[in-house]
């Protein structure tokens, strides 16, 4: 089987230093997912080219897995995007309607590039293989592929949340978007809750009927799954055993000098509640001074659509009440929150996991959230507590073992903070125990043999 993916976002960035160019892999859910089978396994992994990039548009990352990046203008960069993708679609989705932007040019962008991708599609596609269609942003390549005659099973991964029909119908092309999904034979979501949401609107908009897990339309039946994607838990468990990840663990640890170190990692964006969290630290050392000099939080915000204005004002946002933290209660000597506005390699990522004994994984909204996945997959020695908001997708799989809060009550995360600090080291490896099972069981290759099983089965 020839596995052809599809996303908007390329799985390695190819950086010019002195003349020689080194693949970097980019940051991401999708690509944090996915880039490790197509490297065991070969394939074509389709994505966008950089406007004004001058290295080549296909690129062999191994023998048999070639990335192939489809050229954009910066016309496209900003209408299909910044623009539908990233002000139309993701805040809606999301359920940010104040936030979401309907602008008839971003439509155009948009349709423009998810044709271009679905010819890229069509040069490389030979009968006979599996194309998985990823996320929000490619919408309508799945019908498009259709109407180029591929007969082959198209798949799509729906990776962001599917928002309900009250939120769905202010969209004025709602219709082509759920046409354009419906192209696909299969078509895949993170939660049970995000597949009727789905169902529903193809109900209210187009008239679809639905069963358990089949929506006919169009004279076409269409599977639709909720199966939440996994993480490669032998590359978590790999690098927590290298000698340079432990020792950098170590040192950090004294380093830091404090008795508890509390971690939490997310793009900056708004969805992801940093200043929520933030707010619920400030609370926490305001209700439990006792812990003042106690316990330091690090907070990785990686930059993300840098030039959009809600993503600069979530910043300045941030900025600010992490600063008012550190000048309420920070002292000489100890720091409360330690943050950092960059990106870091998962090297680095899975050493910080492995120092902290809780993650603050606190989304107010979010399709899935891998990080809590991963901190779990890090802690070699089931000793930690995951804090997770009830509004990460991931919460359904995790909410035996996690302490769930609601992102939006700074009360409550303080009280997880100090149950979390509290927990007694039995139960704290009991709950890790719970989350461990869910995680090593439903990793990456449970996920995408059960996503890509064949529809009749
Ligand atoms: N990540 C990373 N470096 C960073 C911050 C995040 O490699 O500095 C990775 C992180 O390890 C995870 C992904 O980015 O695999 C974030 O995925 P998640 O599902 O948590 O959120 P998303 O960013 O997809 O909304």
């Amino acid at each position: 089987m020839k596995l052809i993916v599809v996303s908007n976002r390329e799985p390695y960035r190819v950086e010019t230093s002195r003349g020689r160019g080194r693949l970097e892999k980019t940051v991401g859910g999708l690509v944090s997912a996915l880039e490790p089978i197509l490297r065991k396994e070969g394939g074509v992994w389709i994505c966008w080219g950089r406007k004004g990039q001058k290295t080549p548009l296909e690129t062999r990352i191994t023998e048999d897995f070639l990335m192939k990046q489809v050229p954009l203008t910066s016309n496209d960069v900003s209408e299909y995007y910044y623009g539908f993708s990233n002000e139309t679609l993701w805040p809606l989705c999301h359920m940010f309607l104040n936030r979401t932007h309907f602008d008839s040019r971003y439509w155009l962008g948009y349709r423009r590039v998810n044709r271009k991708f679905a010819r890229a599609v069509s040069e490389v596609y030979t009968p006979g293989s599996k194309i998985l269609v990823n996320d929000y942003q490619l919408a309508l390549v799945p019908k498009l592929l259709k109407e180029q005659g591929i007969e082959d099973t198209i798949y799509m991964f729906w990776h962001i949340p599917f928002p309900p029909y009250f939120m769905l119908r202010f969209l004025p092309q709602r219709r082509e978007i759920l046409e354009g999904m419906l192209g696909a034979d299969v078509i895949g979501f993170h939660t049970q809750h995000y597949v009727h949401n789905f169902q529903e609107c193809a109900r209210d908009i187009l008239g679809a009927l639905y069963d358990d897990d089949t929506i006919y339309w169009n004279g076409r039946k269409i599977k639709v799954r909720a199966i939440p994607i996994g993480i490669d838990v032998e590359r978590w468990e790999r690098l927590t055993s290298e000698p340079k990840v432990v020792k950098y663990a170590r040192n950090l640890r004294k380093k830091l000098g404090v008795e508890y170190v509390g971690i939490g990692v997310d793009r900056l964006d708004y969805t992801k509640g940093l200043e929520e969290k933030f707010r619920g630290i400030g609370r926490f050392f305001e209700k439990y001074p006792s812990f003042r000099g106690k316990v330091s939080f690090i907070q990785i915000a990686a930059p993300t659509r840098t030039r959009l204005e809600d993503y600069m004002d979530i910043k300045r946002k941030t900025d600010e009440i992490v600063g008012m933290i550190e000048g309420k209660f920070g002292e000489p000597g100890w720091v409360p929150i330690y943050y950092y506005y960059k990106n870091y390699r998962d090297e680095r990522l899975a050493s910080l996991y492995m120092v902290a004994d809780f993650a603050l994984v606190t989304p107010l909204i979010d399709g899935l959230n891998l990080v809590s996945k991963e901190y779990v997959a890090s802690k070699r020695d089931n000793d930690g507590v995951l804090i997770l908001s009830e509004f990460a997708g991931v919460s359904v799989q995790l909410m035996d073992g996690a302490l769930i809060v609601n992102p939006f009550d700074e009360e409550a995360i303080a009280e997880a903070i100090y149950m979390a600090l509290k927990m007694r080291k039995r139960e704290r490896r009991e709950r890790m125990e719970m989350l461990k099972k869910k995680v090593v069981n439903e990793d990456i290759h449970w996920w995408l043999k059960n996503f890509l099983k064949d529809v009749s089965a």
